[in-house]
């Protein structure tokens, strides 16, 4: 077998527009602007524009968009921050770094996202603020979040690293709660050619709080109002990064319309498809679906020369490094569940036709040969009990 579909092609999205990318770092390399600088400002410029938001701050990273957020807010040691256990690992670390205590709560069984009715059990005396992740590219449901937020007093971080332009009631994501944060390392929707991330807000008291602790401190040179730390965004990713936001658009509306596709071929088979919430405009970063003896469907895919993902196969309250939190196997039903049955399929703007015939037909080879052997009752009809 030796056509292979890989779970994403980065050299596809970067071939493409390789005079760009050169002249964009040649630029930075003829002016020296390595760090922080010209083109940091103007991707700064560009991105908050895009976000539909008054400010935005390039940092190192997501998880450094995460945890500088947190320091600007004033979270720190004794705070709660509530969040979901299904997200990347970065989200609870950016908590836990800061000195605050990662409280989880599960996600709602559709959309993979916060679910609101179990925030309130959640919040305690010390809850500060909380972390609803727009998973996959779908956007958290943030009116009844934003709205439990407002009768506690709790700041609200959207983690936006997996969701890009993806839009919540019309609104892009980043900008609703008190801040968005973004990764663009380079699988993400916008990557860059490295590390890199950025937080948007509309207060210009957090943007300058976050634009101080992202560089030591520093409130002029060498004066230091208080301690922060190194998280600038480099140059090169920078004027990188606002060559690629031009066809950010482009990408996600081909990433949807693959998704379009493998909805209609799925339909009727015993898999779970993503679900769009009617708020939505989902940009799908990863494309999850969901089904029994999940492990040996993903074999069958991978002898086949199509490459999988787990997104995520541990949920963060059963991990090693979260032990001390004290959660057990059986807390977080919905998030434990889904960790078993996802799988992430390929998807990627340049998905070629003959690659995501490869897939559905594939999978429902799969899918269709696992359903004759077995004599358990339908997937879809459990879930759905
Ligand atoms: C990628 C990601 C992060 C971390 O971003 P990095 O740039 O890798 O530090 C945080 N949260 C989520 C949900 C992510 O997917």
């Amino acid at each position: 077998m030796n056509f292979r579909v890989p779970f994403i092609n980065l050299s596809a999205q970067h071939d493409s527009i390789r005079g760009e990318l050169e002249d964009a770092i040649r630029k930075v390399l003829d002016s020296s602007a390595f760090a922080g600088g010209r083109f940091v400002q103007e991707f700064e410029e560009d991105f908050a524009r895009y976000c539909e938001c008054k400010h935005a701050a390039g940092v190192g990273n997501g998880t450094d968009a995460l945890w500088l957020s947190l320091l600007a807010l004033g979270v720190g040691v004794g705070d709660e921050v509530i969040t979901v256990p299904n997200t990347f690992i970065a989200t609870a670390e950016a908590i836990s770094l800061c000195g605050a205590r990662a409280v989880f709560v599960d996600v709602d069984e559709r959309t993979y996202t916060m679910d609101p009715s179990l925030i309130e059990d959640a919040i305690t005396d010390r809850t500060r603020a909380l972390i609803p992740v727009h998973l996959f590219g779908q956007a958290a449901d943030m009116d009844p979040i934003l709205e439990i937020a407002r009768q506690h007093n709790l700041f609200v971080i959207e983690d936006a690293a997996q969701a890009h332009g993806a839009r919540y009631k019309g609104r892009r994501v980043g900008g609703i709660g008190d801040v968005g944060c973004f990764s663009f390392y380079p699988g993400k929707n916008l990557g860059a050619l490295g590390e890199a991330g950025a937080i948007v807000t509309n207060s210009d008291r957090l943007h300058e709080a976050i634009c101080i602790l992202r560089d030591h401190g520093q409130t002029r040179k060498y004066q230091h109002a208080r301690i922060g730390w190194n998280c600038r965004m480099d140059g090169i990713q920078a004027s990188a990064l606002s060559v690629k936001l031009k066809y950010l658009d482009h990408n996600n509306s081909r990433r949807r319309s693959h998704a379009g596709q493998y909805e209609r071929v799925f339909a009727g088979m015993e898999v779970i498809v993503p679900f769009e919430a009617p708020y939505a405009e989902h940009v799908y970063h990863v494309y999850a679906i969901r089904t029994t003896d999940r492990d040996e469907v993903i074999w069958t895919l991978r002898e086949k020369g199509i490459e999988c993902g787990i997104h995520y196969p541990v949920p963060i309250h059963l991990q090693r490094a979260y032990k001390s939190l004290g959660y057990s196997t059986g807390v977080f039903p919905v998030s434990e569940r889904v960790a078993e049955e996802f799988i992430s399929l390929p998807m990627f703007p340049e998905l070629s036709q003959m690659e995501m015939d490869v897939v559905m037909f594939s999978l429902k080879e799969a899918v269709l040969n696992k359903a004759l052997r077995s004599d358990s009752p339908s997937f879809l009809a459990r879930v759905a009990s």
